[in-house]
């Protein structure tokens, strides 16, 4: 008898789950999930009209350098990727203008590299990161993808700071993420020091000199942002920062797998899907990530990039 009430119990539960009001609760689920706003978006359109607000000539150019490396298995960089060895570039980008040069993220000294190698030794070309520290002396102007160190140190961590703050542009929030709470002890913003930052805070899009525009995209850190540039010639670059290491990120839509960074997932994805149509809608635009040595290497074949700062 106790079994017949048990499954009589079961049945009646099978009924109600069944039920029309559960059906009208997942439909109305369904809409909502398909309602919600995606965790990222940015308009290529948007960007283009931004990027063309401030008068002036173009840019002619844009160059890297390589000034240090660190060796990470490929795992690291894309989820489920095998864990082959693979070289992250750590680099430095300028944009030439006929009459003056803009950094794209600003190096880093020996120190805070070392705080990257987690206590093995890494690459570290002392050269390249002196071309990195005069050129971020000589430019007009510094922006930086993202407040980690080494995107920020060659400002944050100069022993020229407070001159260099004075031309460089931080978002609010990578402000506020390097006061709170810094990637490392270096890099922390000290308030007399912070002051002395030219601090913008925008919604989507900033029009920063003529032919570039910053695109918010926070998601490997919450100040991230992403750097437009249009060439003079009419060639167009985004500079993507850290949204991932090496481009398969952005063709197989896959972020990364390091234990030792926290990123807002959503947003990461959202940004490879995006850069992902972006390959197919607009080929000609050169998405240039960071840190992939394979990547760079093409794009300096090409004649996309030039591999010395000016
Ligand atoms: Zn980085």
């Amino acid at each position: 008898m106790p079994h017949r009430f048990v499954l009589g119990a079961v049945l009646l539960l099978g009924v109600a789950v069944s039920g029309p009001d559960v059906r009208a609760v997942q439909t109305a689920t369904q809409g909502a999930a398909q309602t919600a706003p995606p965790a990222w978006s940015a308009d290529l359109g948007d960007i283009r009209r931004v990027a063309s607000l401030i008068p002036g000539r173009r840019p002619v150019r844009i160059n890297f350098v390589k000034f240090a490396e660190s060796r990470r298995t490929k795992n690291f960089s894309i989820k489920g990727a095998e864990a082959t060895p693979s070289v992250q570039a750590r680099t430095a980008f300028q944009v030439m203008y006929p009459d003056a040069s803009l950094m794209v993220d600003a190096g880093m000294d020996l120190a805070v590299h070392k705080f990257f190698g987690r206590g093995v030794e890494e690459p570290f070309f002392p050269d390249a990161a002196k071309q990195v520290e005069q050129a971020v002396g000589r430019a007009r102007l510094i922006v930086v993808t993202h407040e980690h160190g080494d995107h920020v140190a060659g400002v944050v961590h100069s022993p020229a700071a407070p001159q260099l703050a004075q031309k460089t542009i931080l978002t609010r929030t990578q402000l506020e993420s390097l006061k709170v709470s810094p990637q490392m002890p270096e890099i922390r913003l000290a308030e007399d020091l912070a002051r002395r930052f030219i601090v913008v805070d925008y919604e989507q899009y900033y029009p920063l000199a003529p032919g570039m525009a910053l695109v918010k995209a926070a998601g490997h850190t919450p100040g991230s942002q992403m750097v437009y540039v249009a060439l003079e010639s009419g060639r167009e670059y985004l500079l993507i920062g850290d949204a991932t290491w090496h481009m398969d990120g952005v063709r197989l839509m896959k972020g990364k797998d390091a234990p030792w960074i926290t990123e807002d997932q959503g947003a990461v994805n959202a940004q490879l899907t995006w850069l992902n149509a972006l390959s197919r809608t607009a080929p000609q635009l050169v998405v240039v990530a960071s840190h992939d040595e394979e990547q760079h290497a093409e794009l300096v074949g090409k004649g996309l990039l030039t591999r010395r700062l000016e």
